[in-house]
C-alpha cells in the first residue's frame, strides 16, 4: 500500500510509533524513525533488522527547530522526496491542576503541540513543491472528552485536533493531506506497568471488551497514509473500541 513512500516516523522507537514503522516497513515504505536518544534510535532499529526489516533513524532534538531542519535536509539528500510524516511523539500527564508546574504545562505543550507544529513547517515546503504528501498525527480519546487529571494533556491533544483540520483546509490546495488518529487505551510500555486489577475494570467500560493492541493503531495510520484515503483529509479518526470517557 505504500511501495516506496518515504515516511518520517516521530516517536518511532517503541509503542504506537514502533508498530507504525512496522506496519509501513511491511508494506513497503522507506521508513526513517526519529527517537529522543541515540540508544533508543538503534535499539528499535536493531529490532527491525532482527525483524527483517531495514530502516533508517535520527534523533534531533524536536525542541529545536534547526535540527529538525537539518534532519530533513538530510533525508532529502538521500531520498530526494518526503511522503509522509507520521507526527506520534508524545508525553502524557496525570497531575492534578495544584500539582502541575507551569514548567510541566510547558513541557507537555512543547512536545505534543509545538514539536508538530515544527517538524510539519519542516516538511511542508519540500512536499508542496512534490505537490502531494501526508501528515497525520497522534491525538488521544481525551482530545474529545478531556480527562479528570492532568489537564496538559487533553489539552495539548485539543490542540491537535485543531491543528489538524485547520492545516487540512490550508493545505488541501496544494494536494497535502492532514489527518489525526485518537487512539483509546492502548497496550504499550505505559499500559504494561499498570496492574491487572486497573485494567480489567476499564475493559469492562470498553464496548469492544478489550484494551487496545498497538497494531489496532498502526492500521488506521496505515489507511490514512495510502491512496485508500486519497479523499479523507482534516479527519480524526477514533480507535478506541467506541470507549468514551
Ligand atoms: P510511548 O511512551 O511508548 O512512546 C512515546 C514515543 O515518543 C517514544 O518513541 C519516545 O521516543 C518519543 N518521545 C518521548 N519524549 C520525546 C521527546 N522529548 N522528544 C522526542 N521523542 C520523544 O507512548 P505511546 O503510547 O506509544 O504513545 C505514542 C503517541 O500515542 C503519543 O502521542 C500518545 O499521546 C498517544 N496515545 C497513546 C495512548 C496509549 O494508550 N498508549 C492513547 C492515546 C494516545
Amino acid at each position: 500500500m505504500l511501495k516506496d513512500k518515504i515516511a518520517i516516523i516521530t516517536g518511532g522507537t517503541r509503542g504506537i510509533g514502533f508498530e507504525i514503522a512496522k506496519v509501513y516497513l511491511e508494506n513497503k515504505a522507506k521508513v526513517i524513525i526519529l527517537g529522543s536518544r541515540k540508544e533508543s534510535v538503534e535499539k528499535a532499529l536493531g529490532e527491525l533488522k532482527k525483524a527483517g526489516f531495514k530502516a533508517e533513524g535520527f534523533w534531533p532534538n524536536l525542541g529545536i527547530y534547526k535540527e529538525i531542519e537539518k534532519m530533513v535536509q538530510t533525508v532529502i539528500k538521500k531520498h530526494g522526496r518526503i511522503d509522509i510524516l507520521v507526527n506520534n511523539a508524545g508525553i502524557a500527564a496525570k497531575d492534578p491542576i495544584e500539582e502541575t508546574t507551569a514548567e510541566d504545562f510547558e513541557k507537555i505543550f512543547d512536545l505534543n503541540i509545538q514539536a508538530i507544529f515544527r517538524t510539519t513547517k519542516a516538511v511542508v515546503p519540500i512536499m508542496k513543491e512534490q505537490g502531494e504528501g501526508v501528515i497525520l498525527n497522534t491525538s488521544s480519546m481525551v482530545s474529545l472528552y478531556g480527562q479528570p487529571s492532568g489537564v496538559g494533556y487533553p489539552a495539548s491533544k485539543f490542540a491537535v485536533n485543531g491543528l489538524t483540520k485547520s492545516l487540512a483546509r490550508e493545505l488541501a490546495p496544494v494536494g497535502i493531506r492532514v489527518n489525526a488518529v485518537a487512539p483509546g487505551i492502548i497496550r504499550t510500555d505505559m499500559m504494561k506497568s499498570v496492574p491487572e486489577e486497573v485494567i480489567a475494570p476499564l475493559v469492562k467500560t470498553i464496548p469492544l471488551g478489550r484494551i487496545g493492541e498497538p497494531r489496532d493503531v498502526a492500521n488506521a495510520f496505515l489507511f490514512l497514509a495510502s491512496d485508500m484515503a486519497s479523499y479523507v483529509t482534516g479527519e480524526i479518526l477514533s480507535v478506541d473500541g467506541a470507549a468514551r470517557s
